[in-house]
């Protein structure tokens, strides 16, 4: 979905939105019952909780340094998943967040890649139709919605 401006060939590289510190649990990708049964086919040993509609790993406590890395990441060929990766990882690093109950599209910072962009760049991306599908997936799947952390920028607000 990000294939205009985010290449490819960085993320494979990169990885870092895909293995998590105990303080990031909460940012792994929210999953369809399809794509959770897709992911069980290749990976069997994962481990998932129901949430909101939704899964989400179920991820045993961490130690501080420890990390967790997604079942669907091969360190040699990027995501197993390909283009049938969650919807959160598909608009990753951009966010959709509940702000006092009104959406808003986010940005984390943890991706140098897109976070380095001019603001202007970022927010034109947006309004070019990223943002219509980001609330039409959301309408449908609002278990995608994360509530605001203070550490993200907002880029968007959802019109009243
Ligand atoms: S599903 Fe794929 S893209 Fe998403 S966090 Fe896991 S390995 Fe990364």
């Amino acid at each position: 979905m990000l294939k205009k401006i985010l290449d490819n060939k960085a993320c494979a590289k990169c990885q870092l939105c895909c293995i998590f510190e105990r303080y990031e649990v909460w940012e792994t990708p929210v999953f369809t019952e399809e794509i959770k049964n897709k992911l069980l086919k290749l990976r069997p040993d994962t481990k998932f909780i129901s949430k909101d509609g939704g899964y989400i790993f179920r991820v045993e406590k961490l130690d501080e340094g420890q990390l967790f890395s997604c079942p669907a990441l091969d360190k040699q060929k990027g995501c197993i998943l390909g283009d049938e990766k969650p919807f959160d990882c598909r608009i990753w690093p951009y966010r959709i967040m509940n702000i006092e109950g009104r959406r808003a599209i986010t940005i984390s910072n943890i991706c140098g890649e897109l976070f380095n962009r001019p603001l202007s760049e970022l927010v034109s991306f947006l309004k070019d139709g990223l943002a219509d599908k980001i609330f039409a997936y959301a309408d449908s799947h609002p278990e995608i919605i994360k509530e605001y952390d203070e550490m993200y920028p907002v880029l968007l607000m959802e019109k009243k």
